[in-house]
């Protein structure tokens, strides 16, 4: 049965009264270690209350001493990341390299919310008409909420609060009941800093919690992070309730091979960023789209050793490339679209199903999988399938090559491998996309850019992180001023131009 996961409701650790949990398991063994409890809906309106009774004085605090609690908090995640880390891993199942390069993307999120009284900072007219001056500036929403996926347990829960709570929000976070152990521990260090009690809170639970939080009016904004059927639910569900909704999601990113591009960065690229983290990140590549046949031939020769030769193994293995996958249950559907990928005709050129591991036998251990010859038509392509999975699919031209880019569902990220700037100026321009890289296979934006997708890839107006996140955590307001100085002009009962006001 292992340990029991804890609220974190107005400054302190809550242990829930609900009867419902959720088993936490170690994914190298296929053992329960823990459980997360699956909050009743009076609990997640305790979190709610906390955060709407925090933040009328967090709000009015000076956004220099919200900066300075964030300057604080980015030393305690340095501090602490090594123990983050292994609480990180010992649930999710990713290396430990891995975990740590999670933690700094969010800590850079954090050093991004520390300029937040240069974000905040407002427009000033002077003169806009005679006597007349106009300013805008920036509030906070409220109450703002965040639920987010099992991949990045740490990093995803990042990209949201410290933005949110450095423009005077306060949160209430429902992160994956799968891996919920190092959010916990986060919210405790961000309270040691001097975080007020009640400005961030974390709730744990499924459904029901979630569907507390989006139906709950003192909820202003909801930010999500996870697969697109949800996503869709919650961005729906969230703005019919009046809410503001983010909702990123599912992806297939395809990572186009020029004949001219560098074999040898190719594959080095395509590995990582098609089997690091067992392909369960929603930046992965699932799908290489090497341009003519000769390129595709060279491709899949140099790539299948390299696939045959990662080291799966649990993050324990200071050598592992990559862990388990998160489940059984995610287990099974991998298995499945690799049966699906056979049955339609793929190649599958690197078979890694039947590993097994000395010890770790019930883990939840796929090793790398390299299909060739795939379709548009088939569902290893079309679907995204979130596991070790490279599809390569063969384009005559290039031409053949963006238009399946630009005809996928979704529109996360992509990349183009070439020496010809002509070529990747005209794929940066023309690829239906929200994230595009040149010679970089991952092109997540750095913190004080802004990360989302395209199409089915997200749903809403705003991305995440950056000047997008400070633009979707505040709204503006604009004044226009006049001071008496005993002109007038009595009633006015036509429209004017601005400056004739
Ligand atoms: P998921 O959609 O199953 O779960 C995400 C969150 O929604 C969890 O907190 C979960 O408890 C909650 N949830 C699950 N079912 C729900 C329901 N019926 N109603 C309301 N809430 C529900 O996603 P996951 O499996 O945890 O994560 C993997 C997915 O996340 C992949 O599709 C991946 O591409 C996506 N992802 C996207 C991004 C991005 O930025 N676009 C980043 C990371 C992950």
């Amino acid at each position: 049965m292992g340990y029991t996961i804890e609220n974190f409701i107005n400054g302190k650790r809550l242990s829930s009264g609900s009867d419902l949990f959720s088993d936490i398991y170690n994914p190298a063994t296929g053992h329960i270690i823990g459980q997360t409890p699956l909050s009743t809906a009076d609990e997640t309106k305790e979190a709610i209350a906390a955060a709407y009774a925090a933040f009328p004085k967090w709000s009015t605090t000076p956004p220099s001493r919200r900066a300075q609690i964030m300057f604080d908090f980015r030393q305690a995640l340095i501090a602490h990341q090594d123990e983050l880390a292994e609480l990180l891993s010992r649930e999710h199942g990713k290396t430990l390299p891995d975990a740590k390069g999670e933690i700094a993307r969010g800590i850079e999120v954090v050093e991004f919310a520390c300029g937040i009284p240069h974000l905040l900072k407002g427009d000033y007219s002077e003169m806009v008409s005679s006597g007349v001056d106009s300013y805008a500036l920036r509030q906070p929403l409220g109450v703002c909420a965040g639920i987010t996926p099992f991949n990045f347990p740490a990093m995803v829960p990042l990209w949201m609060y410290p933005v949110a709570i450095a423009c005077g929000n306060t949160f209430v976070l429902k992160p994956s009941e799968k891996d919920p152990s190092v959010v916990i521990r986060i919210a405790e260090l961000l309270h040691e800093c001097g975080l007020p009690e009640g400005v961030f809170n974390v709730v744990n639970g499924d459904k029901s919690a979630v569907d507390t939080l989006l139906d709950d009016p003192r909820i202003d904004s909801v930010s999500f992070v996870g697969s697109t059927a949800i996503g869709k639910y919650i961005y729906s569900r969230g703005c019919d309730t009046g809410k503001r909704v983010q909702a990123l999601c599912g992806a297939k990113n395809h990572l186009v091979v020029m004949p001219d591009a560098d074999m040898d960065q190719v594959v080095d690229a395509l590995i990582g960023s098609a089997y690091g983290s067992a392909g369960e990140r929603c930046m992965a590549v699932s799908v290489a789209v090497p341009v003519g046949e000769d390129t595709a031939d060279r491709l899949v020769e140099k790539l299948a050793p390299r696939v045959r030769a990662l080291k799966i193994a649990p993050y324990t293995d200071p050598n592992s490339d990559m862990g388990p996958i998160i489940s059984r249950e995610s287990y099974d559907r991998v298995l499945n679209y690799i049966d699906q990928g056979i049955e339609k005709g793929a190649e599958l050129v690197v078979d890694g199903r039947d590993i097994k591991l000395q010890g770790y036998e019930d883990g939840y251990f796929i090793g790398g999988c390299l299909f060739d010859k795939v379709t548009s038509d088939m569902s290893i392509y079309t679907d995204e399938i979130f596991g070790p999975v490279l599809s390569v699919l063969r384009a005559k031209d290039y031409d053949e090559a963006v238009g399946l880019i630009n005809d996928h569902e979704y529109g996360n990220g992509t990349a183009i491998f070439t020496r010809d700037g002509d070529a990747a100026r005209e794929f940066c321009s023309n690829v239906r996309i929200g994230m595009v890289g040149v010679n970089v296979p991952i092109p997540v934006p750095v913190a004080y850019h802004s990360f989302g997708g395209w199409k089915r890839s997200l749903f809403g107006d705003h991305h995440i992180h950056g000047e997008e996140g400070v633009r979707f955590f505040t709204r503006l307001k604009t004044m226009t001023t006049r001071w008496p100085s005993g002109i007038r002009e009595g009633a006015e009962f036509h429209f004017k131009r601005g400056s004739d006001v």
